[in-house]
């Protein structure tokens, strides 16, 4: 019956792929998520879930979809974000917005990375009904993954969704992954005072300052390579990257303010908490007792890093399914916001991350299928036959 009310998948995909939501930390590129959030919403609800938007303190325009069948105190949930980063206009073959295909590939704004993962999660949903499931069935879409990540940290400020297990579809090319780094953006400015470049004593020479600053950066990341090493990952210890620099302007003045940006990449383990408020301690010490001022200033909240341990049920089933080891990659995930509502969280999705943020985003449709049959293994195993944790 369910499936009557449901839109065929390839319909439900071009429903998303032509429903814009891009997510920028830009203004100029930012839309709401409305359009493709309501259809998301309707065609769960058409296959008998009950559904919520979850609307986003602070952020008008962008929503989160919850759709639950089923209850109980174990499920899984299929997660996967709506909005798409923005596109490069006129260096597409044909229009973002419009499902097409050729070559044996799907194409679309999203169509990797991950709206053919969603209207795929919902397909394999919309093929079960609530007096199958001994279990909840739970598909989530949410909202500025892209961008600021308040769709995730949303959910986990409200608590939902409620779960054991998550699949997030992300671009993995079929191949479950377990473990990711975190990430943190982080701003200093060093304040001195400006002055005639002739008599040093008539100013307070802020790229100086920030000389000693770097210095100090550099020794904690020395600490931090000698601490930390997790053989998972291509590049097995955290790094820190200075990125950015500004200040001065002219030879012969004195420079009175410096601003540096720098990335972290954290391994399982640590915590963007913790590593920010040691890096401004070193900061600090650093420029301790030199009479600079320094300012701090994170440039977005961070993600923090993704662990399931290779024991977990979920990972051991995606291994089975896809032939697979569990594998580590160098992208972050909103899978750190279900892993701290008590989910293991496995990331595996059909699209490939080699093609996505990019011109021409595709999606082998020979990997429809096969992706289908797996979720369906995947609900079958944690919603049907109640696996015990
Ligand atoms: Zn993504």
């Amino acid at each position: 019956m369910s499936q009557l009310r449901t839109p065929s998948l390839r319909e439900m995909i071009a429903g998303l792929i032509h429903a814009p939501s891009v997510s920028s930390v830009n203004p100029d590129f930012d839309m709401s998520n409305l359009t493709a959030a309501e259809r998301i919403a309707g065609w769960l609800d058409g296959a008998g879930f009950k559904v919520q938007l979850q609307e986003i303190p602070g952020h008008p325009g962008k929503v989160n979809v919850i759709g639950v069948l089923g209850r109980g105190p174990g499920g899984l949930v299929l997660a996967g974000h709506m909005d798409t980063v923005p596109y490069d206009q006129g260096r597409w073959a044909s229009d973002p917005f419009t499902l097409t295909e050729r070559d044996g590939n799907y194409y679309g704004l999203g169509i990797s990375d991950m709206k053919g993962f969603i209207a795929m999660a919902v397909e394999a949903a919309a093929r079960h009904k609530p007096g199958e499931l001994k279990q909840p069935l739970i598909v989530i879409a949410t909202a500025d993954e892209e961008s600021s990540m308040c769709g995730g940290r949303a959910l986990s400020e409200a608590h939902l969704p409620k779960a054991r297990y998550a699949i997030i579809g992300e671009p993995t090319a079929m191949r479950p992954v377990h473990m990711h780094k975190g990430i943190l953006m982080e701003a200093v400015k060093v304040i001195g005072h400006s002055g005639h470049s002739s008599d040093p004593s008539l100013g307070k020479n802020a790229l100086e300052g920030m000389h000693r600053a770097i210095a100090g950066l550099l020794q904690y990341r020395g600490e931090l390579e000698h601490k930390y090493h997790d053989h998972h990952f291509k590049v097995q210890t955290p790094t820190l990257n200075l990125g950015h620099i500004k200040g001065g302007d002219n030879p012969n003045r004195i420079c009175p303010e410096c601003e540096l940006h720098f990335d972290v990449r954290i391994l399982p383990g640590m915590s963007v908490e913790q590593v920010r408020a040691e890096a401004r301690e070193r900061l600090t010490a650093a420029l301790d007792g030199s009479g600079f001022e320094v300012e701090f200033r994170s440039l977005f909240r961070g993600t923090d890093p993704l662990q399931t341990p290779g024991t977990s049920a979920l990972v051991k089933a995606a291994e089975e399914l896809t032939g697979h080891k569990a594998e580590a990659v160098a992208f972050a995930t909103e899978g750190p916001f279900l892993q701290k509502l008590g989910m293991q969280t496995v990331i595996l999705g059909p699209g490939d991350i080699n093609v996505a943020h990019q011109p021409n985003e595709s999606l082998p449709i020979a990997n429809v299928e096969p992706m289908l049959k797996m979720l369906e293994h995947f609900i079958q195993r944690f919603c049907v036959t109640s696996e015990p944790a």
